[in-house]
């Protein structure tokens, strides 16, 4: 338990407090082959207050994105279910344990708001407009096979939404999503992207699972039965 607290928290300052994950850079994008138009599959977990129409709005604009790299991604709602726990780490923790089914190639929780998280952005905002500092997480990428992570699909339509916006952070998320990292200007996000759909083509691939390159650049071309923990990685 403890080495998973450890694991948990080490993976998190890789792909946390993520606000943009890079500037496009349109003429290398453009030029780039992103080769035949593909879908893949994410399941949802969601907390019981969203509505599908927001969950529309949510795909629509990751979609929108998505055509930049033929890539298409469709929603399959698995089930709502109460959050797992009040932290991020509490919702990556749960996801990491539950197995990506077979009509699955990512795995997302959309979490909600409760009458805790109100009172938290208050004290948050409190704190943001104080000292400059952001506690809150909008959402998050497991970083071992990138296939899992949550975002914060609610927010409140106060100062936040000036920052922030559910769209802009599944957009976001989902860049961890197909593999890539943060970097400041989108080349080697771009290049990931391409690679990832090259291993669509690859011989060893899993002919129902939509692959991915981890950000530490290991290929995962079968769906993650389950997750070990690292050894040497
Ligand atoms: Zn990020």
């Amino acid at each position: 338990m403890f080495t998973r607290i450890v694991y948990i928290s080490l993976l998190l300052t890789l792909v946390l407090q993520c606000t943009t994950i890079g500037f496009h850079e349109k003429k290398i994008r453009e030029r780039m082959e992103f080769g035949e138009e593909s879908k893949f599959r994410v399941c949802l977990i969601s907390e019981p207050n969203i509505t599908k129409d927001e969950i529309s709005d949510l795909f629509t604009a990751w979609n929108e994105e998505l055509l930049y790299y033929k890539l298409k991604a469709e929603p399959v709602l698995l089930e709502t279910l109460e959050r797992p726990g009040f932290w991020g780490t509490d919702i990556l923790g749960y996801l990491m344990d539950r197995q990506l089914t077979k009509d699955c190639d990512r795995l997302l929780y959309l979490k909600g708001r409760t009458w805790g998280d109100i009172s938290f952005e208050i004290l948050t905002l409190g704190i943001f407009v104080g000292v400059g500092l952001k506690l809150e997480v909008q959402g998050a990428v497991e970083g071992h096979t990138n296939t899992r992570g949550y975002i914060k699909a609610k927010y409140i339509s106060t100062i936040q939404m000036l920052f922030t916006s559910p769209n802009s952070t599944l957009i976001h998320e989902g860049y961890h999503l197909l593999g890539c990292g943060h970097q400041l200007f989108m080349e080697e996000c771009y290049k990931r992207i391409r690679d990832v759909k090259l291993l669509l083509t690859d011989p060893n691939r899993d002919p129902h699972f939509f692959p991915v390159i981890t950000t530490n650049g290991k290929k995962i071309l079968t769906r993650p039965e389950f997750l070990t923990f690292p050894n040497n990685e």
